[in-house]
């Protein structure tokens, strides 16, 4: 079986370096190209890129020359780390020229015929695809999104309650790392000493995404009919490096002990984990008991960075329950969910078109 050809558009950012670092070794894809804006274009990627991750560069991918982002690319399916503002034209532009876009970006996000997708959350939004190459006509190429990078982890922990007891209202309030706000990001002098309260689109983001997320494909497949959860979020910027910590309190439909609550993160399952993907794991949301966890510094990197980590559940004097979250922001929040994202439609036999026309 041959590795599907992957190319990065946005290649030398925050979230392009941890796709490259994702994707050595990946048993189903190849990356065979680079992109970014002109001033990184027509040299190799070691000059272009300051490499900020403490695993080496991959030595061939280092020696790689990197492209303008747009058609022409040697590659069958590209994830985008563009900056939004630019995303939404050459997304598009890729997908008409029959490329498979896995995107990072906030552009398509909440189009109506664009799957927002966590592959454990909402792997039949798939089915939006088909669709939106018929309205949009594009043959073979089309846009799939993975949301905010605090949405992701925050959906993650709603699915299970949501499915077991319904839910109303949610209140959330983020402590967002500084590598969210990709390279160089923050100033230190703002950052340092300082907790910054404001993160400019995060809160509209997450108040929106998880309805559409956790929302009902319509009958035809054309469409999301949007969760009716009301959501209440509050977006900080603190000067921790990786790793997005969220208070959540969650007031739910149905009555439900704290036992059952807790079983219900526990007994969360993964179908990409049971498909075979190679960046799905089990558990997906692992459950602390300790009174002070989970920690970005000590949990991040829980389950590869691909499981959330939940902690601290316990009544809420407000609403029916609150608790402590933490989601890795490049990994699971980013470069990994996109990866996972183009895992779950290989396995189930959606990127064909690529594997029998090489
Ligand atoms: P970043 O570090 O600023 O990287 C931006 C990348 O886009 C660089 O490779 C840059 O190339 C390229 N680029 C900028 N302007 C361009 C242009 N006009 N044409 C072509 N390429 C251009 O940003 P990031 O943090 O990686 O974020 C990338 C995307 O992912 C954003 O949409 C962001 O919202 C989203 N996202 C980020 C996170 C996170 O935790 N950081 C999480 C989820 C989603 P040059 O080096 O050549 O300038």
């Amino acid at each position: 079986m041959r590795p599907l050809r992957v190319g990065i558009l946005g290649a030398t950012g925050a979230v392009g370096q941890r796709f490259i670092q994702l994707l050595a070794g990946h048993p189903w894809f190849q990356i065979t190209a680079l992109a970014a804006s002109e001033r990184s274009e027509g040299v190799p990627y070691r000059q272009a890129c300051v490499w900020r991750l403490p695993t080496p560069c991959p030595p061939d991918v280092a020696e790689m020359m990197v492209h303008p982002c747009e058609p022409g690319l040697d590659c069958d399916i590209v994830f985008s780390a563009l900056p939004a503002g630019i995303a939404r034209e050459v997304e598009e532009r890729m997908a008409a020229a029959g490329y498979g876009v896995f995107s990072n970006a906030s552009a398509h996000r909440m189009d109506a015929d664009v799957p927002l997708l966590i592959p454990e959350v909402n792997p039949d939004h798939v089915r939006l695809v088909p669709q939106q190459q018929r309205r949009r006509g594009w043959s073979k190429g089309f846009i799939v999104t993975d949301p905010n990078c605090s949405t992701i982890g925050l959906t993650l922990a709603l699915k299970p309650l949501y499915d077991a007891f319904g839910l109303r209202r949610v209140i959330v309030t983020t402590l967002q790392a500084l590598s969210g706000a990709g390279y160089p990001g923050v100033p230190g002098l703002d950052s340092l000493d300082n907790v910054i309260p404001y993160i400019g689109g995060e809160e509209e983001k997450m108040a929106q995404e998880p309805q559409k997320i956790l929302g009902a494909l319509s009958a035809d497949a054309s469409t999301v009919i949007p969760a009716p959860i009301t959501i209440s979020p509050s977006c900080n910027r603190v000067a921790t490096r990786d790793g997005h910590l969220e208070t959540v309190s969650v007031e739910l439909e149905r009555r439900a002990s704290l036992e059952e609550v807790i079983a219900a993160f526990k007994g969360f399952r993964s179908l990409p984990h049971r498909l075979g993907c190679p960046s799905a794991v089990e558990p997906t949301i692992i459950v602390r008991e300790e009174v002070d966890r989970p920690q970005p510094y000590l949990d991040r990197d829980a389950g590869r960075g691909m499981a959330i980590t939940v902690g601290r559940v316990r009544p809420c004097q407000v609403f029916d329950y609150k608790f402590v979250l933490l989601s890795h922001n490049t990994v699971r929040g980013a470069a990994g969910g996109a990866i996972l994202n183009a895992e779950l439609m290989l396995a189930q036999g959606m990127l064909e078109a690529w594997r029998v026309q090489p």
